[in-house]
């Protein structure tokens, strides 16, 4: 029996550690084709009447001009007879999630305040934020797969958050069309300007972390759903090679990521010994530091070229001593891994504090005595609110 991500977060024991998920997704009366895999789109057509001996070369059509072309209304499928237009258009949208807040940082990094609907008319509507970050030679896209988190790490503002529903594929891949419309990032659109957009290559979205609010193990269905409409090489086209996800450790999911999934795999680590682990990550009480570290091991797919982010978030005086960077090295022996420092990115009411520099900076050099590129995350768009957590 396939074990799902719902069975999982169920079966999780309720109140001690993780919360229930709240909120289901209650789909509009005209629902958008965005986020649609093949199949699903032959549905589509097939519920408004196209003949079957029409659908494979109409789905092609539409996946070109949804994924590629980044359409936003069905006149602009120009090989698409009017007639059809009109009838995709009484029945479905090409609509994105709505974006409520756009900000730009100094340094290039943008973000998109998205709201979501909820479940019953007149509360509150769900948000969750994508984030941008540009470098010269690469754009990466930073993803949320759940609204809040069912999980209450200590040091994540997200985990405090009490609203919890998982993400539509559409609402998954919703977030990249946003950046690519308001970036101007498909064939033939105007492109933005600005300082800190990536100057090399022809394209401004080149990479994909699932690394923004949510546990993507938790809602492993559509996170995979999507994953595989961005990894398409006919479409949005972003390899399986330039898609992190990261997850804070859900065991029984790992191998599932890597066989039907089959993106690049972070770990939220943070710690060496399962006590101070239960703390930061939760968890880990269910999911110990050597059981993580074996599913770890077994990532399918996983070789030299082909590593595991290790994440290290860098908490003053609570991991952060050169006994915690060495024991992380001994831990991690024999996996083929790449180590990243991030700085602790503190909000209101947090207990903890960001390490000093010098101590990130003496930790990393340990790391890296010990053969890891240790790059140390470089908090972007910090004055847009925009940095982890
Ligand atoms: N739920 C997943 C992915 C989202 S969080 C996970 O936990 O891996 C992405 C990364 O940001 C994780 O490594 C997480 O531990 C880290 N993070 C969360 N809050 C942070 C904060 N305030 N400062 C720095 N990193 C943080
Ligand atoms: Fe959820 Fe990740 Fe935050 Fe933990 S760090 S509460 S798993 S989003």
């Amino acid at each position: 029996m396939t074990v799902t991500s719902a069975d999982i977060a169920a079966n999780a024991p309720a109140g001690f550690f993780e919360k229930a998920p709240l909120e289901r997704y209650v789909p509009p009366a005209k629902p958008s084709l965005v986020g649609l895999s093949r199949a699903e789109l032959a549905e589509a057509l097939a519920a408004i009447g196209v003949p079957e001996k029409q659908r494979k070369m109409r789905v092609q059509q539409l996946w070109h001009w949804l994924y590629v072309r980044g359409a936003q209304k069905f006149e602009e499928m120009t090989n698409v007879s009017r007639e059809l237009h009109a009838q995709l258009d009484a029945h479905f949208t090409l609509a994105r999630p709505e974006v409520v807040a756009e900000q730009v940082s100094v340094d290039g990094t943008r973000k998109w305040l998205l709201r979501l609907p909820g479940e019953h008319a007149g509360e509150n509507p769900h948000e969750v934020e994508c984030v941008y970050i540009p470098e010269a030679d690469r754009g990466t896209l930073c993803l949320s797969s759940q609204v809040g988190c069912t999980l209450t790490c200590t040091f994540c503002h997200t985990g405090t958050q009490r609203l919890v529903r998982n993400l539509t594929p559409g609402e998954i891949v919703g977030q990249i069309m946003i950046a690519r419309d308001r970036l101007g990032d498909w064939p033939g659109h105007e492109r933005a300007q600005g300082a800190g957009l990536p100057t090399e290559g022809d394209r401004f979205v080149t990479n994909i972390v699932m690394m923004g609010m949510g546990e993507p193990l938790y809602n492993f269905e559509a996170v995979r759903d999507a994953l595989l409409v961005i990894a398409d090489g006919e479409g949005l086209s972003i390899s399986k090679r330039r898609i992190t996800l990261s997850t804070s450790g859900v065991v029984p999911m790992i191998a599932r990521a890597g066989e039907e999934i089959g993106v690049m795999l972070a770990v939220s680590l943070h710690a060496t010994t399962d006590t101070l682990r239960n703390e930061l990550v939760p968890l880990n009480r269910k999911y110990p530091i050597r059981e993580l570290l074996d599913a770890c091991r077994n990532y399918p797919g996983l070789s030299n070229a082909r590593r595991i982010t290790f994440e290290y978030v860098m908490l003053k005086g609570v991991n952060d001593s050169d006994a915690d960077a060495k024991a992380l090295v001994r831990l991690l022996k024999g996996i083929p891994a790449k180590i990243n420092l991030i700085p602790f990115n503190p909000w209101p009411g947090t207990r903890y504090e960001c390490s000093d520099w010098e101590r990130i900076e003496q930790f990393s050099e340990i790391v890296f005595n010990a053969g890891y590129a240790s790059p140390v995350r470089t908090p972007r768009g910090r004055d847009i609110l925009a940095a982890c957590g």
